[in-house]
């Protein structure tokens, strides 16, 4: 079928994306699903930093790229063997798919699917291959999503059913801020009643860790970023406080769980330095490659301390996903609110401007 999606044409083009234009926003051909996988029709997409590090180089991937991770969507058709799945279910996409076969299923979360890996690496689906053509050209799958079109297919282990009371928009951000925000806090962070957490860097994921935290109902939660607007969002979205990463350190404040969802070796550094004796510190966020970070070994052993690495917060997307959507069901967990802008499809480069300049939150695009 004929679909329209954004295609990540070239890595490394200089900013303002918006003049130099590295995705392009055109007509594609879908292939139909196959046995195992399901026609998905987009509702929602959000813009997420792994889009970006696609996009600047820090995680390079095969291009041409559909890009987009992020989405939900209804069920259009399935090509049959997708037990759970049926059409009209509305769909959560979850960008690390899950054999439930391999050693690293076997893992409650903490490792990555080997299987799934191999295949978001290749930007093909788990049977292999890809779906997406143009003029005869083969055309890359995001994490196995690809979620800026009007329809993708994925393999059904990428797609977790919600009830179609979630709203599209609420139900994407739910798939990777969410799920690996909450996940820092919840599996990673292994937060215990009572205790204080703090968070640096309130992108989508850090605000995600934020709201979950706050939704506990656990100790003090404290939002740490650069941005004056975004310790100002932080307060309003319950914070106990917000502080520039220069006050949370020089006010020695410290808490037994501190999330880094950044993905800056400095930030790395400055949840380092607030974590209380004894505490945890969780990394989410991905820095470039090469970046390097500066801590005193000393303080590991004679403070007892934890540094934990979670990648897409450690999650079971089938296992954490609805318990999310019951959370905001019950009100308690303002997903809605990590949305800071509506954006068009055609929007896309400038978008990609406005993420990298931390501007924004969670800009979403709907169908
Ligand atoms: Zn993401
Ligand atoms: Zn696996």
């Amino acid at each position: 079928m004929n679909i329209t999606g954004a295609v990540l044409e070239e890595i490394g083009r200089d900013r303002p994306f918006a003049q130099s234009r590295p995705i392009t926003v055109g007509a594609l051909d879908l292939d139909a699903p196959q046995p195992g996988e399901l026609l998905v029709r987009i509702e929602a997409a959000g813009v997420c930093h792994s889009d970006l590090s696609v996009v600047d180089g820090n995680r390079p991937r095969p291009v041409p790229m559909l890009l987009g991770h992020e989405a939900a969507g209804t069920i259009e058709k399935t090509g049959g063997d997708t037990p759970g799945f049926a059409v009209g279910d509305r769909v959560v996409m979850s960008f690390l798919p899950r054999c439930g076969q391999c050693a690293a299923c076997a893992t409650d979360g903490r490792l990555p699917c080997e299987a799934g890996t191999r295949a978001n690496n290749a930007g093909v689906l788990m049977a292999g291959g890809s779906r997406l053509h143009r003029d005869g050209e083969l055309v890359h799958h995001h994490l196995g999503v690809s979620g800026f079109a009007t329809h993708t297919v994925v393999d059904h282990r990428s797609a977790v059913v919600v009830g179609r009371d979630v709203a599209p928009d609420v139900a994407a951000v739910l798939g990777c801020a969410v799920l690996t925000g909450g996940g820092a806090v919840i599996n990673a962070g292994d937060v215990q009643p009572g205790q204080d957490v703090i968070v640096v860097g309130l992108g989508g994921v850090g605000m995600a860790a934020l709201i979950t935290a706050v939704s506990l109902g656990n100790g003090r939660v404290i939002g740490v970023d650069a941005l004056q607007a975004k310790l100002d969002r932080a307060r309003e979205l319950g914070a106990d406080d917000a502080l520039t990463p220069g006050d949370a350190v020089a006010r020695g404040i410290r808490a037994p769980l501190v999330i880094e969802a950044a993905g800056h070796p400095r930030a790395f550094e400055t949840a380092f330095a607030l974590t209380a004796p004894g505490g945890r510190t969780v990394t989410v966020g991905l820095p470039a490659p090469t970046a390097t970070s500066t801590i005193t070994p000393l303080t590991i052993t004679a403070e007892a301390r934890s540094i934990v690495g979670s990648y897409l917060g450690s999650a079971v997307p089938s296992r954490d996903i609805p318990r999310y959507a019951q959370l905001w069901r019950e009100g308690k967990l303002p997903v809605e609110a990590l949305i800071s802008d509506r954006i068009a499809l055609d929007d896309i480069n400038a978008a990609m401007d406005r993420l990298a300049a931390g501007e924004a939150v969670r800009q979403i695009m709907t169908f």
